[in-house]
């Protein structure tokens, strides 16, 4: 489905190790006050003075957690680095360094390792940070990427998942599912595509789900923006399983209960005409389909005149008691328990 562009096939065993590693990184650019040493040495040196220092990991497996019939290498070195730096974001920080490692096997020539490093350079540039260090190793079977990120925040503004209160308003960025219908409309022209290789989907239909899906990006930007709008959440959390999983941990973890309205889940219009084509229910998939990279966050309700209006941010719900429990509210007003069905990589 994916044309293979790269003419030239140069195998990983032209480099060494260190020679490939050299290859792949001598165009990053260092830019972060705080990268006193970057790659070249036997470990990175950051300075980050009187600020608190937040590190978070994340692991892609072929396979696992992404199909290469359908997804660019450039676009996959992206986005694994938007789903660490979204995890940064969720603890209202700022990111500044990754280190990328990569285990690949030698059915991938050096032109794709080039291209997996074009995306993560793209995402650095994108998102401000400097990529510090990483590893390259070879793999038996197939292409396995980890990437950590490094990021800062002043000891006062650090937000974490344990701090909601009850009567906290239930806030979220951005719109709910686009990401999981993006992958569906994928999974649907690979099967078309096994059947008749010749035929030529349009996509356009589909640009937005599959872009979402494809291209994520973390909500730097909110961060940013409850900083000038002077609001500090109380709790926060990325979207990256599904709003009721997420739901589920800002509850348990802050000991309160939670009501969440249908009518409020922000939702675009592409998902509900998606969705009628697939015959699914577009609130299923707002609440159960992942790697949205939204921020789901509760904040006091005197903030709320702070954020009221704001396109980018949607009050879905408040918070209750713990004793109360986890409900959705419906269209039709019946009271339903939330329940986690988020993505399970690990029962497939
Ligand atoms: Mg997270």
């Amino acid at each position: 489905m994916i044309e293979d562009k790269n003419q030239q096939r140069t195998p990983l065993s032209e480099y060494g190790e260190f020679g490939l590693i050299d290859h792949l990184t001598k165009n990053l650019k260092l830019n972060q006050q705080t990268t006193v040493k970057g790659i070249g040495d036997d470990a990175a040196v950051l300075d980050f003075k009187n600020k608190q220092v937040v590190v978070t990991t994340d692991m892609m497996v072929e396979g696992v957690h992404f199909d290469l019939s359908y997804v660019p290498l450039k676009h996959l070195g992206y986005k694994a680095v938007v789903v660490n730096i979204s995890d940064v974001c969720a603890m209202n920080a700022k990111a500044t360094q990754i280190t990328v490692s990569i285990a690949v096997s030698n059915r991938f020539p050096v032109e794709a390792l080039e291209e997996l490093y074009a995306g993560i350079e793209t995402a650095a540039k994108a998102y401000n940070v400097d990529v510090v260090g990483g590893d390259t190793t070879s793999s038996t079977k197939g292409l396995l990427i980890s990437i950590t990120a490094i990021g800062e925040v002043d000891a006062e503004k650090v937000v974490y998942r344990n701090q909601a209160k009850p009567k906290d308003l239930l806030v979220v960025s951005g719109d709910l599912g686009g990401a999981y219908m993006g992958l569906q409309v994928l999974e649907r022209e690979k099967e078309v595509f096994k059947v008749n290789p010749q035929n030529q989907p349009d996509l356009s239909p589909y640009t937005y789900l599959i872009e979402r899906q494809l291209k994520p990006e973390a909500r730097k930007d909110i961060v940013e923006l409850l900083e000038k709008l002077e609001v500090k959440p109380t709790s926060m959390i990325d979207i990256s399983d599904g709003l009721s999983s997420e739901i589920i941990h800002l509850s348990s973890q802050s000991k309160v209960g939670c009501v969440l309205y249908e009518n409020k889940i922000p939702i675009d219009p592409a998902l509900i005409s998606t969705c009628e084509e697939f015959d699914v229910d577009s609130t299923t998939v707002a609440l159960n389909g992942g790697e949205d990279y939204e921020l789901l966050f509760t904040i006091s309700q005197d903030d709320f005149p702070k954020i009221k209006g704001n396109p980018n941010l949607t009050v879905i719900g408040y918070m209750e008691e713990e004793k109360e429990g986890l409900h959705l509210i419906t269209r039709a007003e019946t009271k339903i328990p939330i329940k986690a069905q988020g993505w399970k990589n690990f029962n497939g």
